[in-house]
């Protein structure tokens, strides 16, 4: 390990982050864990010793126009956005690239998808050409009856909906679109109805913490088969909203002992997740070998929402070209370092937590799209 990471890592010492079963351990011996596993994987011929051929998942986040307007967006997305995405057959050209790849699996997030919904079934229809069943991540604004029944003629894995906590009015401000949360929560009935995968996709902000205890409740209510928490991170328009967004130290903690309490109470009904730390995962993105990508509105190549470094760009190079060019050298590119170089690493007094959410790197990119959803990690 070369003088970069070693820094990185000693950084870490003292702070905690949560492993895969939600119980705090130390940062820094994760991390060495995480990278011991890969090497005896590796031995043992559970992976590939250079690295995929291809990305094994992708999240095509395919345009930045939504119908919602959130304080939180990590990519910027708006009714009318300020930069422009790919044009429909470009779209499409992409669609086919990823389905000739064989991937396992295909996030189709935004924006809104189903503001051309049009657009939106000719995707689904490639991919499951390819038999390939998408998630889809949804602010629900525009599933009626009629959509959810179209929807259900498809193979779909699951549908993500954007549900901000129980409370109606916090849900709307945050994105600022009145009637945004009764819409949501409809779409979540009508797909459950329907017999959909069904997740719950719920940003934890100091507006809305207080109800998450009723919300695990109503999504028992509306049949949700899992509940993906997050805390906000440091992209987009949250940068310019911190201080309405941010969960203060205390709070936090409480917060996030109730969350993983509930994830115990909750085991047999429902899963519930809650986001790992942003800056433990930019770290172990980077460590460990990449199994997936995102490719954003503009067409640039990304290893994922947290950690947002264009790596190439789909309208001027094939995804299979920039995937065997760049991500299996991501330790080494220069970018990346100073990204992750440049984040603000605060731990909280009582956990000793690592806390990074709303923390730094310089980058230009939320997971799942903030407040959209689910992102590969
Ligand atoms: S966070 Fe999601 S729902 Fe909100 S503006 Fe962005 S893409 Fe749209």
């Amino acid at each position: 390990m070369d003088e970069f990471w070693a820094g990185l890592l000693e950084r870490f010492d003292g702070a905690s982050v949560f492993d895969d079963d939600h119980e705090l351990t130390g940062a820094r011996a994760a991390i060495q864990g995480v990278l011991s596993r890969g090497a005896s994987d590796r031995a043992e011929g559970m992976m590939p010793e250079g690295g995929y051929r291809s990305p094994l998942a992708v999240q095509f986040e395919y345009t930045n126009r939504c119908v919602m307007d959130c304080l939180f967006c990590y990519n910027d997305s708006r009714p009318s956005p300020k930069t422009s995405s790919m044009g429909r057959e470009e779209i499409l050209r992409i669609a086919r690239e990823i389905a000739d790849l064989d991937v396992l699996k295909v996030v189709l997030s935004g924006g809104e998808v189903f503001i051309d919904r049009d657009l939106l079934f000719s995707l689904v229809e490639i991919l499951n050409d390819h038999a390939i069943r998408p998630t889809i991540l949804t602010s629900g604004w525009f599933l009626d009856e009629a959509l959810a029944d179209r929807l259900a003629r498809r193979q779909i894995q699951s549908v993500q909906v954007s549900v901000d906590g129980a409370d109606e009015a916090a849900h709307d401000e945050l994105r600022r679109k009145p009637g945004g949360w009764r819409r949501a929560v409809r779409a979540l009935r009508l797909l459950d109805e329907r017999g959909f995968y069904t997740t719950a996709g719920c940003l934890i902000t100091e507006r809305n913490r207080r109800t998450l205890d009723d919300y695990f409740d109503l999504c028992l209510f509306l049949g949700v088969d899992q509940v993906a928490l997050s805390f906000c991170i440091d992209q987009g328009r949250a940068r310019d909203h911190r201080e309405r967004l941010e969960v203060d130290d205390s709070a936090f903690e409480d917060t996030v002992e109730m969350i993983v309490r509930k994830r115990k109470q909750y085991a047999d009904l429902m899963r519930i997740d809650l986001s790992q730390d942003p800056g433990f995962v930019r770290i172990l993105q980077v460590l460990w070998m990449p199994t997936n990508c995102l490719i954003r509105p503009d067409g640039s190549v990304a290893r994922s929402c947290v950690l947002p470094i264009p790596l190439g760009n789909v309208r001027e190079r094939s995804l299979k070209e920039i995937w065997d060019s760049e991500f299996r050298r991501l330790p080494a590119n220069p970018s990346i370092r100073a990204f992750l170089d440049g984040m603000r690493i605060g731990t909280t007094p009582r956990l000793g937590m690592l806390r990074s959410s709303l923390g730094g790197g310089s980058g230009s990119c939320q997971p799942e799209s903030a407040g959209a959803g689910a992102s590969l990690v």
